[in-house]
C-alpha cells in the first residue's frame, strides 16, 4: 500500500503475565509496542480472543505493513506443527494449535516458536550476541529456559527438545526436578530458586537485615536490591546461585566451546555480585583453551529479546 513501509513483522512474546507484541522492521527496530495482561485465569479461549483482537488492533491501526507473525510462546510446544503442547505457565493450554488458528484469521505466514529460542534468536540479531556464530542463552526467571545458536543457526536438534540447559545436573543426588532428573540447574539458580533459599535460610533463624519474616514477599530482585545495600545473606544467595550457574556455564563451555554465553532474565541486574561468582568459577572448571575467548554478558534487549527473535524467525521462514 502507498506510504506504508515495507518489511515489517510482528513479532509477539506470550508470557504467564503478559502479552507482548512488537512491530519490527527487517533491520530489527522494534517501530511500535503494545502489552496486554495475559490474565491466564480467564482461561484458554478468552485469553485467545483478546490475543487475536491486540493483533488486529495492531495490523489495522499502524502505518506498517505486516509480512508475518513470529510468535513466543513458552513450552513444550511443536514448532514444525505449530502447536503449544502443555506449558506449565499457560496450565489449561493443551495441545493449541496456536500457528493455525492465527494464519487462518490474518492469512499471512506465521511461525510458533518456543520463548527462550526467541530470546537467543534476538539477542544474536540484536543484541549482546550480535553477529555471534555460537552463542549459548540463559535465561533466569521462573525456571532456566535457554537456547543454542550453532554456526549461525538455532539449535533444536532432532526432535526440538534440545538445549535445555536448565534441566542440567548439577547435583546427581540433589531434590527431584518437574523434568524427572534430579539436581536441575534451575533448581539452584533460578529466580524462583533464589527466592526459594532466602526464605530457608530465614526458617533457619539466620537473620537478614532487610527480609525479616518468610511471610514477606521475597523476589530474586529484592534479594540483589539487598545484596546491593549490604546485606550479607543476600549476598551469599546470589553467590551460591553465580557458582552453581559458574558449574553449568563449565559444562557447556567444556562441551560446546561457544563463542558467547549470554544471561538475560530480572536476577542479572545483579550485575557483578552475581557474574563475578560465575567467572570465577567458570575460570576455575573449564578448559583453560576453551574459556579464553568466550565472553560471559548480560543480555541487552530485556524484554524486547522475545519480540525480535520472533520477528527473525517469521522473516527468515
Ligand atoms: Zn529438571
Amino acid at each position: 500500500m502507498k506510504g506504508r513501509k515495507s518489511s515489517c513483522y510482528l513479532g509477539i512474546d506470550i508470557g504467564g503475565t503478559n502479552i507482548r507484541l512488537g512491530v519490527v522492521d527487517d533491520k530489527g527496530k522494534i517501530l511500535l509496542k503494545k502489552r496486554l495482561p495475559t490474565l491466564k485465569e480467564q482461561g484458554k479461549k478468552v485469553v485467545i480472543v483478546r490475543f487475536l483482537k491486540a493483533i488486529d488492533s495492531v495490523i489495522k491501526n499502524s502505518k506498517y505493513t505486516i509480512k508475518g507473525i513470529g510468535i513466543g510462546c513458552p513450552g513444550p510446544l511443536d514448532s514444525k506443527k505449530g502447536i503449544v503442547l502443555s506449558p506449565p505457565n499457560l496450565p489449561d493450554w493443551k495441545n493449541v494449535p496456536l500457528r493455525e488458528i492465527v494464519k487462518r484469521r490474518f492469512n499471512l505466514p506465521v511461525y510458533l516458536e518456543n520463548d527462550a529460542n526467541c530470546a537467543g534468536l534476538g539477542e544474536n540479531w540484536q543484541g549482546a550476541g550480535k553477529g555471534a556464530s555460537s552463542m549459548v542463552l540463559l535465561t533466569l526467571g521462573t525456571g532456566i529456559g535457554s537456547a543454542l545458536i550453532l554456526n549461525k543457526k538455532l539449535w533444536k536438534g532432532k526432535d526440538g527438545f534440545a538445549s535445555e540447559f536448565g534441566h542440567v545436573s548439577i547435583n546427581p543426588k540433589g531434590p527431584k526436578c518437574k523434568c524427572g532428573n534430579r539436581g536441575c540447574l534451575e533448581l539452584y539458580a533460578s529466580a524462583t530458586a533464589v527466592a526459594r533459599r532466602m526464605k530457608q535460610t530465614l526458617k533457619k533463624g539466620i537473620k537478614s537485615k532487610v527480609f525479616k519474616s518468610t511471610k514477606e514477599k521475597i523476589t530474586a530482585a529484592k534479594i540483589y536490591q539487598a545484596a546491593k545495600m549490604g546485606d550479607v545473606i543476600s549476598k551469599r544467595i546470589l553467590d551460591e546461585a553465580g557458582f552453581y550457574l559458574g558449574v553449568a556455564i563449565a559444562n557447556i563451555v567444556n562441551a560446546l566451546n561457544p563463542e558467547i554465553v549470554v544471561l538475560s532474565g530480572g536476577m542479572t541486574k545483579a550485575g557483578r555480585l552475581l557474574f563475578d561468582k560465575i567467572k570465577e568459577t567458570v575460570k576455575a572448571r573449564a578448559f583453560k583453551e576453551a574459556i579464553r575467548g568466550v565472553k560471559i554478558v548480560s543480555g541487552k534487549l530485556g524484554e524486547d529479546a522475545g519480540i525480535i527473535g520472533a520477528s527473525w524467525r517469521v522473516k527468515n521462514l
